[in-house]
């Protein structure tokens, strides 16, 4: 059995971080290295980097299956990609899993989608090549456990016992794999879901709020056979479990493994544990992804984040006394006027951030507040393209759509573009490789201009 593993191109509509990072499709390598039969070819493509159109591969391969994962963005894209291979090859099944489809599987029913993983993708992709193969019974994507039956739930498991991933099958993309200025960058998975319950986060629902975790043994392992330095780990939050982070730091230094790490973490651990941060650092620590979301006590409080401002900012202090580069992610609300812009501003450059990602606040379908939200939408929800977390999905309540992308801009440039924070890039990574970054992100306001001009 020929089996092919493809990580979707974005829409030319999503307003995209692909211009300032192309990671490597994990979740596909862990299905390339969990096949359990031995008589299959599995291949993996990557559409973000391929220049030859996708007709193309499924000609050349001829598969009889293909899985594809994605985000809620891609949820047109992949439909249009099922359709373009089987008018290539009518008899090729066609599976879809990732994040999106284990919550929203429903929105991946389609004419040429033959099975959505809404549970254990690695098994229940293994599940499909069985009933493919006819030593499985029954073959009817209605009954197989694990894919999406309509009025049944699949139940997802809350441990992780699988191989590591089969990183071979991408070694021909490897070195264009990057997160800015971490580059080449390889990803790795140590847990899954989150122990907190924000109300705007998608990823909770993922696990369906369940969190567990990886033996620290087990990851200590497969980063043992990384030769990428730059390591970006991908749990929603690593920085959970003081003595699985000591665990983790000790047998570091034990095997000698020297990595630089990109993790997410949150404010209130991070100012509770400052001792953690530290010797973290010593191991490799360099860069935080912090989920401040606002400057404003009422709005964490409405988002359940269970953080304060001052731990926000204690916690971005505690990051730069040990110069370790905090990467901040904030919600923009609807009810922002032009004065919280500007407030916003002021605060974000007293904690003399240099990166900043603000986010429209976006309701995402999966999500506790998107019922409440729902009349709201000025976008239509099969508009899946534009639930990027960069487009206005609702109205602003005090300026036009015009306007508040005009000022999203203004403050983005503000931040990032300060001289002291170019001059600062440009000694620690260099001319060439800010530059770089410069066009992607250049690209991204490009998309933001269009959609100022358009006012949509
Ligand atoms: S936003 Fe972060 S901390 Fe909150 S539930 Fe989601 S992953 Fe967890």
């Amino acid at each position: 059995m020929k089996i092919l593993l493809i990580r979707p191109r974005p829409h030319k509509e999503t307003i995209g971080l692909q211009h300032v990072m192309v990671c490597e499709p994990l979740e596909l390598e862990y299905i390339a290295g969990n096949i359990d039969c031995s008589d299959v070819e599995v291949e993996i493509i990557d559409m973000i980097l391929e220049k030859k159109t996708l007709e193309d591969f499924i000609l050349k391969y001829q598969p009889d299956l293909v899985g594809m994962s994605g985000y809620i963005t891609h949820v047109n894209v992949i439909k249009e990609y099922a359709s373009k291979i089987k008018r290539v090859k009518d008899d090729c099944k066609i599976a879809v899993g990732g994040v999106h489809a284990e919550v929203m599987p429903q929105d991946f029913v389609d004419q040429n989608i033959d099975y959505i993983i809404e549970a254990n993708g690695i098994k229940t992709f293994n599940r499909i090549i069985e009933a493919l193969k006819g030593s499985f019974s029954p073959s009817d994507p209605m009954e197989l456990e694990g894919t999406y039956r309509r009025g049944k739930k699949s139940l997802k498991e809350n441990s992780f016992s699988y191989k590591i991933p089969d990183r071979s099958k991408v070694a021909r993309y490897r070195d264009r794999y990057y997160y800015m200025f971490h580059n080449p960058c390889a990803l790795i998975k140590t847990s899954f879901g989150c122990p907190y319950s924000c109300s705007f986060c998608f990823c909770k629902e993922i696990t369906d709020g369940k969190y567990y975790t990886r033996s620290i043994d087990s990851v200590i392992e497969e980063l043992r056979g990384i030769p990428e330095e730059e390591i970006y780990i991908v749990d929603d939050d690593f920085l959970f479990n003081r003595d699985r982070i000591l665990e983790f730091c000790q047998k570091l230094k034990e095997n000698d493994l020297k990595k630089k790490f990109l993790v997410y973490g949150r404010a209130d651990f991070i100012c509770k544990n400052e001792d953690i941060i530290k010797s973290f650092r010593d191991h490799g620590l360099r860069s935080v992804i912090v989920g401040l979301e606002s400057y404003k006590e009422e709005n964490l409080n409405k988002y359940n984040k269970k953080t304060s401002i001052l731990e926000n900012e204690q916690a971005i202090k505690i990051l730069q006394k040990y110069g370790i580069e905090p990467y901040a992610t904030l919600i923009l609300d609807m009810d922002f006027s032009v004065a919280d812009f500007k407030n916003l501003y002021t605060w974000l450059k007293n904690l003399d951030l240099t990166f900043v990602n603000l986010q429209p606040l976006t309701p995402l379908d999966g999500t506790e507040i998107y019922d409440a939200y729902k009349k709201d939408f000025i976008i239509s929800k099969d508009e899946y393209e534009k639930w990027d977390l960069a487009h206005l999905v609702l109205q602003p309540q005090k300026m036009t759509i015009r306007r508040y992308y005009f000022e999203m801009i203004k403050l983005y440039y503000k931040i990032t573009m300060r001289p002291k924070n170019v001059v600062k890039l440009i000694r620690k990574y260099g001319l060439r490789e800010v530059l770089k970054l410069s066009v992607g992100s250049s690209r991204v306001t490009q998309q933001y201009f269009i959609k100022m001009i358009r006012g949509e």
